[in-house]
Parts: structure tokens; C-alpha cells; sequence
């Protein structure tokens, strides 16, 4: 049996689960309320989990042992560096059903960045998600959520999907217990009412305290959407 039927036998009506899945047409869409509108196919309490900053080997485990345990699909935005060092683990996420998603080849301020700058690391993202994965990348996250014009205009051109939040637990703060992350995501998601949910699996306080999340959002009646691209 694989892992992943394994973790399926074990998903009873206690785990949160993927209540279904979205895919969403190649095309320069960009999707988010924090800078764009809020994905219009989501129904209320409707959430859609996102990892960035990985593959981590420290914690990306851990965050896929949590979703396993619950049968939640996730989106994972990449960074290259990382994609390229740890390509297995990054073949990891892809094989366990997740979607994976690009965000910087380095982890870079852009809007400081002169425009070839900023073209050469897009170039530099996009060859190395191909060489990785073996598939043509379909979303875009910006490093920092700082957006310019040019790369909005490189990803519009290439039909890559923008995909900023609508919710986060601000995960990137110091010592946060898994209570303080939980508390913190639930009270977005009351404001937002669902949405892009941002989290990241390099960080180690997120990876532990996931299983938390997993749960408090199933108490609190979300449901995950797995999006996809054709
Ligand atoms: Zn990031």
C-alpha cells in the first residue's frame, strides 16, 4: 500500500480533509485580497492552505507527515535556491499530491532591483521548477508579497497566476506557540471570511505547530480546496 492510501485509511471524520478541488485556467490572472480580489470561486469558510520558502529538509517533513495525517492537500511556493539544493524533497511534495508553485529563485526585495535584475531571477525560477519538476510552472508568489511592474508584467505574459493571501498567522514572527499561531489565523479568517491562506513550511514553530491548525480550523468549519492548474 503507498503512503498515501495508507494516510487516506487512516483520514476518518475527526481529520480536517480536502473537501475538493479548484483548477484554475493558465492565464495571467492574480488572485488575493491583500493586493488583488479574493479567488470568486471560493465559497465562504472555504480555505486554500499555502507553504512558502521551501523545500526545508528540517521542516518540510513535518509539514507534510501533518497533512498526510489529516488528507489535506496543500500548495507549496518554492523558492529556487532551496528547489534546486533539495530537488528529492521537492519531488516529495509534488508525489504526495500537493501543487507546487514558485516564489523567487532568490528570496529577493525586488522592488530594489533593477528591471534585467528582476527578469534574470523569473528566468532563473522558471528553468529550475522545469528541471525539478518536469512540468511548466503555473503560480507565482512574490518574495515579501512586494510586487513591481515588471514581473507582474513577465507573469501576465508568460500566463502565470499571481497568488498573494487573504489570511495568514504572520508565522514569521519569533517564538510563536502553536496556540499563538492558531488564534492569530483563526481571527483573519473570521475578518476575510476564508481564502488564500499563507503559512510557511521552512519555518520550524509552523511545522509544529500544524497539527493545532489542522485541527482548529476543522472545529471552526473550514473546509480546504486544493487548487490545481490545467
Ligand atoms: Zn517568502
Amino acid at each position: 500500500m503507498s503512503l498515501a492510501l495508507a494516510a487516506a485509511v487512516n483520514c476518518g471524520p475527526d481529520s480536517l480533509g480536502t473537501s475538493r478541488t479548484l483548477t484554475l485556467r493558465r492565464e495571467g490572472a492574480a488572485w488575493g485580497a491583500a493586493q488583488h480580489a479574493a479567488l470568486p470561486m471560493l465559497a465562504p469558510k472555504e480555505v486554500v492552505l499555502t507553504f512558502d520558502d521551501g523545500p526545508r529538509p528540517e521542516s518540510t517533513p513535518l509539514v507534510l507527515k501533518a497533512l498526510a495525517d489529516h488528507c489535506v492537500q496543500a500548495s507549496f511556493y518554492m523558492n529556487g535556491e532551496p528547489l534546486k539544493q533539495h530537488a528529492g524533497l521537492a519531488r516529495q511534495v509534488r508525489d504526495a499530491g500537493h501543487t507546487v508553485g514558485m516564489h523567487g529563485y532568490r528570496h529577493e526585495h525586488f522592488p530594489q532591483l533593477p528591471a534585467a535584475a528582476q527578469l534574470a531571477d523569473l528566468d532563473a525560477m522558471v528553468a529550475v521548477h522545469r528541471a525539478v519538476l518536469g512540468e511548466e510552472p503555473a503560480a507565482y508568489r512574490f518574495p515579501f508579497l512586494e510586487q513591481t511592474p515588471t514581473l507582474l508584467k513577465a507573469l501576465a505574459d508568460r500566463a502565470i497566476t499571481v497568488m498573494s493571501i487573504d489570511a495568514s498567522a504572520e508565522d514569521w514572527l519569533p517564538e510563536q506557540t502553536p496556540q499563538m499561531l492558531a488564534d492569530r489565523l483563526l481571527g483573519q479568517l473570521a475578518k476575510s471570511g476564508g481564502g488564500i491562506v499563507l503559512l510557511h513550511d521552512a519555518q520550524d514553530q509552523t511545522a509544529r505547530a500544524l497539527p493545532l491548525l489542522l485541527r482548529a480550523l476543522k472545529t471552526e468549519g473550514y473546509r480546504v480546496v486544493h487548487l490545481r492548474w490545467q
